[in-house]
């Protein structure tokens, strides 16, 4: 909150925050507005006995009525929890039996969700209703260590934690970020990534509480999104993989029409080099860097600055499909089973250390346990490092195929089938193999047009034979009409290899 007053101080008047509903509609509110909005939701949270040290959680989709809320809390000096709005209702009330939260905030909506929940609830108009009683509330200034949120992990690899991160977590992520690339305070930038996410949240504080400039929210639709950039003007987005491609294939994009965007961030997920390619050929005119982090380190920890996007030398030297070198304040380790320091260029286990990286998961000691060592944060990725600390992800460990012995990365022949002009998408998985431990398979979903034939799988298999080692190809081709994603568009490999089985 502090940020907010800083730029409260500077630029009463400046639009802090606009919301683009489906229909194109735009309601703004300056920072002297939103701010004021913020504090009366605040007292009335107050009112109905939301404390200190208490959690909100929240559960709605990306707008204004969300971010008041969840700034609301910070605002009182309590933890806000964003749910993630695709779960169901037995993952959501898992999620609050685990938090505890004093109170629920809604979305009309959403409500039927967790009409079980014993949480005393309301919904996001029942609170701005009460707020409209209430005198805005003094902020409490709280910060440091207080814990800020509690975010669930996406659960892509295993069962969803909460990650506690405090507000000293937060703001050096996002002071570490701007030091790399720094925001222009007159860019208009547009958030579609779910605020449930740590890349929607630390964008929401990077651009308007660090940056001071204003912020966009609305949800994630093809269409919708490229007439907003049209409408607006928009400068400034991030974006995750899955939603670059649904922008390009979207059958009104036209590069004249996003001519406005002229800084895009991608991470999240391995970025397809044809994909890239795509984009980079589509915004001839924009920068590209690529962010890599995790919830656990409340935002991007490596970031791969727009000059490798563009320049042949960064191309030469592969650095354009790097995620780039540790920020202000973060530390890098690719280490070894035994936790040490891997040779340069080996694969290992990427580690971090710095003020961003979380004190562990809420309530799930052995898990915290487990996730550092020796002070390091285990990110469970496999990565290589070069001389000059430029940081390459390959894969999770924990998807890392390992076939009669040998060390398989999915990303790596997923970027080969990706490259087959029949191929639209491509998830590569491992499946239990009684002779050879797992074995490599690939599902693939094919160009529009094109069906997903025994003659295709055949010609995809030799396409592979002739680019990657055997022991990589992969052994079964299955067609699927789409991938399984995850809210924030990661593909859901648990899910694909539990499909498979089946
Ligand atoms: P869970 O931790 O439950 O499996 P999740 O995948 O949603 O869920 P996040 O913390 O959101 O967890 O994601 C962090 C992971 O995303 C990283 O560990 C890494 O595997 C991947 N990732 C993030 N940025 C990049 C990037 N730029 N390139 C490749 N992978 C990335």
């Amino acid at each position: 909150t502090q940020g907010l007053h800083r730029a409260l101080q500077r630029s009463p008047q400046a639009i802090a925050l606009r919301h683009l509903d489906a229909d194109g509609g735009l309601r703004a509110w300056t920072f002297a507005e939103h701010l004021d909005r913020i504090a009366r939701r605040a007292a009335a949270l107050r009112a109905m006995g939301v404390g200190r040290g208490d959690r909100v959680a929240l559960l709605g989709p990306n707008d204004d009525r969300l971010v008041q809320a969840i700034v609301a809390a910070w605002w009182l000096g309590a933890a806000a929890v964003p749910l993630n709005t695709r779960w169901s209702a037995a993952e959501l009330a898992q999620a609050l039996a685990d938090c505890e939260p004093a109170r629920l905030v809604v979305d009309a909506g959403l409500a039927p969700l967790v009409a079980g929940s014993a949480v005393p609830t309301l919904d996001f108009d029942a609170l701005a209703a009460e707020a409209e009683r209430h005198a805005p509330l003094p902020d409490t200034r709280s910060g440091d260590d207080t814990l800020a949120t509690l975010l669930y992990t996406g659960g892509t690899t295993g069962r969803s934690k909460g990650v506690m991160l405090t507000h000293a977590n937060f703001w050096t992520a996002a002071v570490s970020r701007g030091a790399e690339l720094p925001n222009s305070p007159d860019s208009l930038a547009l958030l579609v990534a779910p605020l449930f996410h740590v890349a929607g949240l630390s964008r929401l504080i990077g651009q308007t509480v660090v940056g001071g400039g204003c912020l966009t929210m609305a949800q994630f639709r093809p269409a919708a999104v490229l007439a907003a950039i049209e409408a607006q003007g928009i400068t400034d987005t991030i974006v995750v993989p899955t939603m670059l491609q649904a922008l390009l294939d979207e059958p009104g994009f036209a590069p004249q029409r996003v001519r406005s965007l002229n800084r895009i961030a991608f991470g999240a997920a391995p970025m397809p080099p044809d994909l890239l390619a795509r984009a980079l050929a589509a915004w001839p005119q924009a920068e590209f860097f690529q962010a890599y982090g995790l919830t656990e380190t409340a935002g991007a920890v490596c970031i791969n600055l727009p000059e490798n996007h563009r320049s042949e030398a960064a191309r030469a030297a592969g650095r354009l499909h790097s995620v780039g070198r540790a920020g202000l304040g973060a530390e890098i380790l690719v280490a070894d089973e035994d936790g040490r320091a891997c040779p340069r260029g080996t694969v290992g286990e990427v580690c971090v250390r710095g003020p961003m990286v979380t004190a562990g998961y809420w309530r799930h000691p052995e898990a915290t346990r487990a996730a550092f060592r020796d002070g390091w944060f285990r990110t469970g990725d496999a990565g290589r490092m070069d001389d000059a600390g430029y940081l390459w992800i390959v894969d999770r460990l924990k998807d890392m195929i390992i076939t009669g012995g040998e060390n398989v990365y999915g990303a790596e022949v997923e970027a080969v089938l990706r490259a087959h002009p029949d191929v639209a998408q491509a998830a590569v998985i491992g499946l239990p193999d009684a002779h050879w431990g797992e074995r490599v398979h690939a599902v693939v979903v094919p160009a529009a047009g094109v069906a997903g034939t025994p003659a295709l799988a055949e010609a995809l298999r030799a396409w592979c034979r002739e680019r990657l080692a055997g022991y990589k190809c992969p052994r079964g081709i299955g067609f699927a009409p789409e991938l399984p994603l995850s809210a924030a568009g990661k593909v859901l490999k648990n899910e694909l290899r539990r499909r498979c089985a089946d």
